[in-house]
């Protein structure tokens, strides 16, 4: 990538998002959407998706299509990017909720090219009208956000999300496509690629690890009051817990209240109102817990929940990893606590009967991954990322899950592990899990009758354990790399080399026993994972926080949309008192500053005072020396009141060059007071008829004032300055 797209990539990053570096890969990604290449990502929740093509959006000329399931989602991602911008009609939505005024209004700020980004609901692209309409108008890009929907195998298949392909090239055959989705295992990312017809995309694949969760599967007893006491110590956070029935929801939740916890619930039973204002509540943290089905939290992007609780077990990894995906998502700490018992699997089990047999079938298999994962005695990440089709070369995840944690007791299966390797070899690699384990334990199934295989020598050779023995053996195997399951016939155990190998020359092999819970009431209980920054100050963040809270409140916006906890957190750490300074914290841009610093500036300088806080000091200075050297000396200069053509002559700059220099200095937000040398210039009467004439008019314009003044009334370098004094008295 040449240097200077870089620069200003990531100058348009600063500019409008606040951030200082793209995270993950998300700088490359942009860079091959905007050469104008089909774009596929696949980035764990919280990854920072949107910015993707968000960002390249806004760069484009026209106006990007984002396809989007939720109608909810897409209210909150045309929010959220407004509160970016100065410009309401920057973002809008297209879907079945608006009426035809509304639709027209939208369509209308479309054609007139200030929409960047036109987000559109699957299916609203298939009314002809709204073809017709995006046929006229120049579209910069198409995305397909959760484009896990596309495929039966994804957790969320959504039936519209398959003609997606079709609409577009009605539309038009050049337009680059991005796709964008958290969970796709190596199947579902062929379905999309192939429904979308982008089997050329450039795959941009991000690591699952989401370091900052913590995972742990507790088993299911007393789980009421297991729940309570964790949500007791972990008093004043946000966090979410998932039950399977909404009765579940309604007693759980209801069971928090009781106990003190400022808890509400949330199911598609309840009436539409009382549902949408118990999600603004948690949004806007009037209450700290919601309970809820998995109804919830699709459009919900808070990214400072800091625990998912499952009061029972998800019905497939991909769910439970999205679900759990919803902590941490600020990077900040993040437990996802599953409880789990096997008889919530068969619960599941019996919910698929009713459904068609191939949805049967993949549902079961899910299940199965569901049940390994809630055994495994060995890393879970690990568990999770190999899920994921993803190499995970630690042992383990420093402590950040249960099995990590807490460690189980092990014992040598040498012996066990060969017998299976060897049965599974014997049969051709061509079973699945459950017929390996009924042949190992010597079982008269139709299925081995109609083979012959109850003839084998080595039929029932495990017979001096149980199933839940041997599952656990083929579990531990797979994550060893000596089997793999395919992913065409989900299911079907093959020996690998790895495997092979073992056969050949084994080696000693360790399994752990199940854990014991001698009373769940323990240290089994994760209280404190992790706690994110030891250097802010406490006291500060949470002032902060508050005051986050009443101006959301005051404004109608979830907290979050103000500034996020790290911003905050970043300003409870190095007390910025002014808006040039501001804008150094991350997740801060000029309009962030603009829009929403003052209260925020004045309650910290306040604090500064009263605490006598001695702030980092190299905060100022670092910020502009970042920027620029010339500018510093310019800022220095002014201070100096040195006349403006004597430091232009310093650094061989022309006036005009130096008035630039300065028109950039403010409109990053620092102020400059050039009274000394505007009062020469001149007289304060007409220096306030130009700040009148900004202070009306729409733009700040230079040209236009200009003109607006006839050409001879002042110079142009007299209304630069004005406009300059103008702007950092308003603006800054
Ligand atoms: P996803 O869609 O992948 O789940 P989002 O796009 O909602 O994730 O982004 C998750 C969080 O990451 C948001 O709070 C967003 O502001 C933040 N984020 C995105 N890009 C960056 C970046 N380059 N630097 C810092 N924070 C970022
Ligand atoms: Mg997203
Ligand atoms: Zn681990």
């Amino acid at each position: 990538m040449s240097t200077l797209i870089k620069e200003s990539l990531n100058e348009e990053l600063k500019r409008f998002f606040g951030f200082d570096n793209f995270k993950g890969k998300q700088e490359q990604i942009i860079q091959n959407l905007l050469e104008g290449n089909d774009t596929f990502v696949i980035m764990p929740t919280g990854g920072g998706k949107s910015l993707c093509y968000q960002l390249p959006a806004l760069m484009m000329t026209g106006t990007a299509i984002i396809v989007s399931p939720l109608i909810a989602l897409m209210k909150n991602q045309v929010d959220a990017i407004r509160n970016y911008s100065s410009d309401e009609k920057i973002a809008h939505f297209l879907n079945s909720s608006l009426n035809k005024s509304d639709a027209n209004r939208v369509k209308q700020d479309v054609k007139t090219g200030q929409t960047k980004l036109l987000y559109v609901a699957p299916e609203s692209l298939t009314k002809q009208e709204n073809i017709d309409f995006l046929k006229s108008i120049k579209i910069s890009l198409v995305a397909v956000d959760e484009a896990h929907c596309i495929s039966e195998w994804g957790h969320d298949f959504r039936p519209e999300y398959r003609r997606i392909k079709e609409m577009v090239n009605s539309i038009s055959q050049k337009i680059p496509l991005i796709a964008l989705t958290a969970t796709a295992t190596p199947k579902v990312q062929s379905d999309i690629q192939k429904n979308l017809g982008m089997n050329d995309a450039k795959v941009f694949k991000d690591s699952f690890n989401r370091s900052n969760l913590y995972y742990g599967i507790q088993p299911k007893t007393n789980v009421a009051k297991e729940i309570i006491k964790f949500i007791k110590s972990n008093p004043n956070k946000s966090g979410i817990v998932y039950c399977l029935s909404r009765k579940k929801v309604e007693e759980i939740a209801e069971l928090l209240q009781v106990n003190g916890i400022k808890a509400l619930p949330y199911h598609a039973g309840m009436d539409a109102n009382t549902r949408a204002a118990n999600q603004d509540k948690f949004l806007m943290e009037d209450v700290d817990v919601i309970v809820a089905t998995i109804a919830f939290g699709m459009g919900i992007d808070k990214p400072d929940v800091r625990f998912v609780i499952h009061h029972d077990i998800p019905k497939s990894i991909e769910s439970y990893y999205q679900e759990t995906g919803r902590a941490g998502r600020d990077g900040g700490e993040g437990v996802c606590l599953t409880f789990y018992r096997y008889k919530d699997i068969e619960k599941l089990e019996k919910f698929l009967s009713g459904k068609p047999i191939n949805e049967q079938e993949i549902g079961r298999q899910l299940l199965l991954e569901m049940i390994s994962y809630a055994e495994t005695s060995s890393c879970r990440r690990q568990f999770i990322l190999k899920y994921f089709g993803e190499e995970y070369n630690q042992e383990n995840c420093s402590q950040n899950c249960d099995n990590c944690k807490y460690p189980r007791e092990q014992f040598e299966a040498k012996e066990q592990v060969l017998v299976l390797l060897n049965v599974i070899l014997e049969l051709n690699n061509k079973f699945k899990t459950k017929y390996i384990i009924n042949y190992l334990l010597g079982k008269f199934t139709t299925g081995i009758e109609s083979y012959g295989h109850q003839k084998n020598d080595s039929f029932g050779v495990g017979k001096e354990h149980d199933d839940k023995f041997w599952s656990a053996i083929i579990r531990q195997c797979w994550v060893a790399g000596f089997i793999q399951k395919e992913i065409e016939n989900y299911g079907i155990l093959k020996l690998t080399k790895k495997g092979k190998k073992f056969i050949e020359s084994p080696y000693s092999f360790e399994l752990a026993k199940d854990r014991e819970y001698p009373d769940a009431d323990d240290e089994s209980i994760v209280t404190n994972v992790r706690s994110s920054d030891v250097s802010t100050d406490e006291n500060l963040f949470k002032m902060l926080k508050d005051l986050t809270k009443n101006i959301a409140k005051e404004k109608g916006l979830p907290p979050y949309v103000i500034f996020q906890e790290p911003s905050l957190h970043d300003m409870a750490t190095q007390y910025p008192i002014c808006s040039e300074e501001l804008t150094n914290i991350v997740g801060v841009g000029q309009g962030k500053a603009a829009k929403f610093g003052k209260p925020f500036l004045e309650l910290i300088k306040k604090y500064v005072e009263d605490n006598n806080i001695e702030r980092p000091l190299d905060m100022v200075v670092k910020s502009v020396v970042n920027k620029s050297g010339q500018k510093v000396f310019i800022i220095q200069c002014i201070d100096r009141k040195m006349p403006l053509e004597d430091i232009g002559k310093a650094k061989g700059l022309q006036l005009g060059e130096v008035i630039t220099q300065l028109e950039n200095i403010v409109e990053s937000g620092t102020k400059v007071n050039l009274e000394y040398y505007l009062n020469d210039l001149l007289d304060p009467d007409y220096q306030q008829e130009i700040i009148d004439y900004f202070l009306e008019s729409e733009t700040d314009c230079v040209q236009e004032a200009i003109e607006e003044f006839g050409a001879d009334t002042y110079s142009e370098e007299e209304i630069r300055l004005v406009r300059i004094k103008f702007l950092s008295e308003f603006a800054n």
